[in-house]
């Protein structure tokens, strides 16, 4: 069913994703009236296209097209990474998978230690980056972007997020914490997948 933003029927859409830190940052985000999210396994959709792009946002369009194709409804795709410079913006549209394995996590982190062991402080700046490519039912599509500054740390340091959090220490909220010592709240309020959302929100609240 199609219906506006505020006040009137259920939406249900799409979050073109299985990882839950990514769909509950989404859904506590984009809490429009009326608004249902729900993963591509609860919406019974088997989607997993080949992420082949150069940049984030044409990925997140990969994802979302397959997505909507499947579910015929609204759906939702995030395409995210970190660039290091010292490592000339890797991993990049790479992070998920820079170890080898997609995903995992611990191996991505224990890469990206040893390529920077040499790297003093004042060199280990990185930012995350979130590309969101929103698309209706009528196959409409808005896409919003989003990044954070910040440095990688020499160690990984709390037990919050997921993926490269642990490591990646925001020049905002003091410039001390990780991404994973802080709560979601905390994280959604500067992070790039924050930012990215309060971008789409706007551009979905005045289309
Ligand atoms: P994607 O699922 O293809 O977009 O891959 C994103 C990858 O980038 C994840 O597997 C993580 O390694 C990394 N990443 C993206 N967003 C975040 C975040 O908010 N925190 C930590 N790592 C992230």
């Amino acid at each position: 069913m199609t219906h506006g933003l505020q006040g009137e029927c259920m939406k249900t859409v799409v979050i073109a994703s299985n990882n839950a830190h990514k769909v509950s940052e989404i859904a506590d985000a984009l809490n429009f009236e009326g608004w249902e999210f729900k993963t591509l396994q609860q919406a019974g959709i088997e989607s997993d296209p080949e992420e082949n792009a150069q940049t984030f946002l044409e990925n997140a369009r990969i994802k979302a097209r397959a997505a909507h194709e499947a579910w015929g409804g609204a759906v939702l795709a995030d395409d995210s990474g970190l660039e290091v410079d010292a490592l000339g913006g890797n991993p990049g549209v790479f992070s998920a998978r820079y170890a080898g394995l997609h995903g995992d996590d611990e191996a991505n982190n224990a890469k990206l230690l040893a390529e920077l062991s040499d790297v003093p402080q004042s060199s280990r700046t990185a930012r995350f980056v979130c590309t969101l490519v929103f698309i209706d039912e009528d196959g409409s599509e808005t896409t919003a972007r989003g990044t954070v500054e910040g440095i990688i740390g020499f160690e990984a340091r709390g037990t919050e997020g997921f993926g490269y959090d642990p490591l990646f220490i925001p020049d905002v909220l003091g410039g001390v914490k990780t991404l994973a010592e802080v709560t979601q709240q905390e994280k959604s309020a500067v992070s790039h997948r924050g930012n990215a959302l309060r971008e789409l929100k706007k551009k979905l609240l005045n289309a």
